[in-house]
């Protein structure tokens, strides 16, 4: 098989690394899976998509263009937790033995919601429940979250990757950057040399990064969001590889601004409707997100007003008070 067939359109990123778009059934319908294989060092994928035959196919013939197979990776980087990212994270350890790798801060809450899942369902549903989403929409959610679930291979064991720390990727040697905020241990990848980052789903070309706050995040993920965007614009690369809509962009610079630009917006947007009439956060979502979403669209609407409503309310811009009949918190101006 030649890189010129179909399902193994592979993009020369630099060196020996390769990107691979791989589908997924959501609305940014591909993913970025990088593969490298080096003269010298471990066959490495960073990302592994979501458990789906397409997605695996897809996986497959890119390898084989490579002249791989899945056996033959020896280490898998995950810049984040979330299913098109790491969704088959396990089946890369088990077939040939990979060496799954996180960072530090994600292997705690993000990766441990995997294996947790079971467990954790209840408290993520009354989160959300706590945040004013309707009784009736519950059931529906919980069948959602376990859609999500069933395409997701947990790995065994996952070793840690420390901010800072030096990894080598395509005879170069790249250094481990946390960038927080779409998910809280999200991992990069810098290489100075070549001014080049690679940065998952950390900034996207298209669509804004979801930021969102559920039960098991860490408090303030627009916070730690606003100060990504700081780390991006001061790094400066010359190019990022994406998770989503690239696999490659320009300008990150100039994106992380117009992003930063874009929160504010919405935290002024907040403040303004709950000052006007105190409501849930499912309420302000209503009006933030005033169109027709599916309950995954929901979902992401809630997690994500609920971060703007938090990072006001820790900046002392918002307070809230828990409304018994209802059981819900209220946001006040
Ligand atoms: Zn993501
Ligand atoms: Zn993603």
């Amino acid at each position: 098989m030649t890189a010129s067939e179909p399902n193994a359109a592979l993009t020369p990123i630099v060196g020996t690394l390769h990107a691979l778009q791989v589908p997924i059934p959501y609305p940014m319908k591909t993913v970025t899976v990088l593969l490298d294989r080096p003269e010298d060092g471990p066959v490495t994928m960073i990302d592994t998509a979501l458990d789906t035959p397409e997605a695996q196919a897809a996986i497959t013939a890119g390898l084989k263009a490579l002249g791989l197979g899945w056996g033959d990776v020896e280490r898998a980087i995950i810049t984040h937790h979330h299913p098109d990212h790491y969704g088959l994270a396990g089946v890369v350890e088990e077939r040939g033995g990979a060496d799954v790798q996180m960072l530090d801060v994600e292997i705690g809450r993000g990766e441990r919601y995997w294996h947790l899942w079971e467990e954790w369902l209840p408290g993520h549903l009354k989160h959300m429940r706590d945040h004013g989403l309707p009784a009736e929409s519950l059931e529906g959610m919980g069948a959602d979250n376990r859609r999500g679930r069933d395409r997701v291979q947990p790995a065994q064991h996952v070793t840690p990757l420390r901010e800072g720390q030096t990894a080598t990727l395509a005879g170069r040697d790249w250094e481990v950057l946390w960038l927080p905020g779409h998910a809280d241990g999200h991992l990069g990848l810098w290489n100075a040399e070549d001014s080049l980052l690679i940065a998952g789903d950390a900034i996207l070309p298209r669509i804004s990064p979801n930021i969102g706050l559920y039960a098991y995040t860490r408090p303030d993920p627009l916070g730690d969001y606003l100060q990504t965007l700081g780390k991006l614009e001061a790094l400066n690369p010359a190019q990022a590889v994406v998770g989503h809509h690239g696999p490659v962009m320009s300008g990150v610079q100039a994106r992380a601004r117009e992003l930063r630009g874009h929160h504010h917006e919405r935290l002024d947007f907040i403040k303004a409707e709950a000052g006007r009439e105190p409501r849930s956060a499912y309420d302000l979502s209503l009006a933030m997100f005033n169109r027709d979403l599916n309950v995954s669209g929901r979902r992401f609407a809630l997690a994500e007003t609920l971060a703007h409503a938090e990072h006001l309310r820790l900046l002392g811009q918002l307070y809230r008070t828990w409304q018994e009949e209802e059981g819900r918190w209220i946001y006040h101006a």
